[in-house]
């Protein structure tokens, strides 16, 4: 597989889009909220993955998207 940019060989996978990136691309990071939970009193937790590769490219939201239509 190579990068989704330029042709060379893939080092890693963004984690929010997807795309593959080369070593070259993979150089952006940002936290990765994993999960999200409700603990105690109500508060609402994140699961955060620190340094995931970001390709730089695409716009991953800050926070989670609220989809009331899941409830
Ligand atoms: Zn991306
Ligand atoms: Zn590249």
């Amino acid at each position: 597989m190579n990068c989704f940019f330029d042709d060379n060989v893939a080092r890693g996978v963004c984690r929010f889009c997807g795309r593959a990136v080369c070593k070259d691309h993979a150089t952006k990071r940002m936290p990765y909220i994993a999960t999200v939970y409700v603990g105690a009193e109500n508060t609402p937790k994140a699961v955060v993955i620190a340094d995931s590769i970001w390709c730089g490219v695409c716009k991953p939201e800050a926070e989670p998207v609220p989809m009331p239509e899941i409830y």
